[in-house]
């Protein structure tokens, strides 16, 4: 499909792409590690603090009031947006790091020690520990969907790894390290024709794929707002209100409650049940705004510019020669994962840095994926909506003087 994207209107709304590095234009290519904020989310943070700053769900004066109903309506963006059912099933968390370890947290009530979980060789480090944790209190069984050279997940082998004794399964949208889309359609399938629960880590996918969580039938999908244009230290749990209700609170404390006395504490319905203490509330709403200017851009022309950026990123680098690219799907968001044969990721990260470009290098919190291709690590560029193909040029020619400087 074609896009829309007037690529000067939007770059005018991102202050921080009009700085300059080490005396040369920034060329963000880290989006996959956080994505920048438009004007739009950084005056919403703005207003709050200077107009409506209050603590909420508490109060009765006005500004509590004026604080609650914006939260609340960011509440129902994201419900809105995720497609979910109800708006409880929308839970308020810092960032993918606490929905997951808040949901696996959960299954310690549920898993028993002939339980298995199964995770993908393609995870995120905070899509692993949690559940490493977890296996370790309650003796459940974890198991391992392999990869293949391209950087997909071997579905044949997940059916087999596949059983009645299965109660979990959670995988990645899309990796960060390497970009690939994976076929969540299909392991969420597989996995109810058993009775597994899954959990989607969507962080590196929801910048780029509109998730529809009734249309997925996902029992649970974890977003970071700092990777979607929204601030850090706020994040979205969508969950099923069954498989909600069902697990018991992460943490106790103020606003999840019902009644409290010394001899028992009854606990709040959701979403507030999962929210305890004060939240992120300025961070809440900006996410809300930040969806909406998503949004107005619209996914579609989001995806089909960034799979321009891509082919033509991926083709300028391969020109360069002795290059090897990691994750060569098909079905992939706009990264590029790659090393030169004998030459460091780091050393070509911090070269290109002084000439403004950032780009990430090292293990991309999935060393299983390096150990996999035997490599320490790779130089990742990650691509948004508000890049240019200028900007390509500029970090290929970046790349082409680092790689001879270090050969
Ligand atoms: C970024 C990322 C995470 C962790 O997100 P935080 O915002 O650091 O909690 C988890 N999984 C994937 C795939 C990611 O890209």
């Amino acid at each position: 499909m074609s896009h829309t994207i007037d690529i000067e209107k939007i770059r005018a709304d991102f202050p921080i792409l009009s700085r300059k590095v080490n005396g040369h234009p920034l060329v963000y290519l880290d989006n996959a590690a956080t994505s920048q904020t438009p004007k739009v989310v950084i005056d919403a943070i703005v207003e709050y603090y200077e107009s409506y700053n209050a603590n909420i769900h508490r109060g009765v004066h006005s500004l509590s009031q004026e604080a609650t109903d914006a939260y609340e309506e960011a509440r129902e963006t994201l419900r809105a947006h995720f497609n979910a059912a109800k708006k409880e099933e929308i839970i308020f968390t810092s960032g993918t790091t606490h929905g997951i370890n808040l949901v696996a947290s959960g299954f310690a009530s549920v898993l028993t020690a002939k339980d298995e979980v199964i995770v993908s060789a393609l995870e995120h480090h905070s899509n692993i520990v949690p559940w490493q944790m977890l296996c370790e209190k309650t003796g459940a069984t974890l198991k391992v969907i392999p990869m293949t050279e391209s950087g997909e997940l071997d579905l044949e082998a997940y059916e087999e790894l596949l059983s009645e004794n299965t109660k979990l399964v959670f995988v990645n949208h899309v990796s960060n390290a390497l970009g690939t889309v994976n076929n969540i359609e299909k392991i969420i399938t597989k996995a109810h024709q058993k009775g597994a629960a899954v959990l989607i880590d969507g962080a590196q996918a929801a910048p780029h794929i509109k998730a529809d969580v009734q249309a997925l039938d996902v029992d649970f999908y974890v977003v970071s707002g700092h990777k979607m244009c929204g601030p850090t230290g706020v994040g979205v749990l969508y969950g099923k209100e069954d498989w909600l209700n069902k697990l018991p609170p992460y943490q106790g404390g103020g606003e999840m409650i019902d009644q409290v006395t010394f001899e028992k504490t009854t606990y709040a319905g959701l979403p507030h049940k999962f929210e305890a203490g004060t939240p992120n509330i300025c961070g809440g709403i900006a996410f809300g705004k930040a969806i909406d200017y998503l949004n107005e851009i619209g996914f579609d022309h989001i995806a089909a510019y960034e799979h321009e950026l891509l082919t033509y990123a991926t083709e300028q680098l391969l020109a360069l020669g002795d290059l090897k690219i990691y994750g060569t799907s098909s079905e992939k968001t706009a990264v590029i994962s790659f090393n030169f044969e004998g030459i460091h990721p780091y050393d070509i990260g911090t070269i290109i840095d002084k000439l403004g470009i950032a780009v990430r290098t090292g293990h991309h919190c999935a060393q299983p994926i390096m150990d996999f291709y035997k490599i320490p690590g790779t130089v990742r560029a990650s691509f948004s909506f508000y890049n240019t193909k200028e900007e390509i040029d500029a970090f290929v020619q970046a790349v082409k003087r680092a790689k001879i400087m270090l050969s």
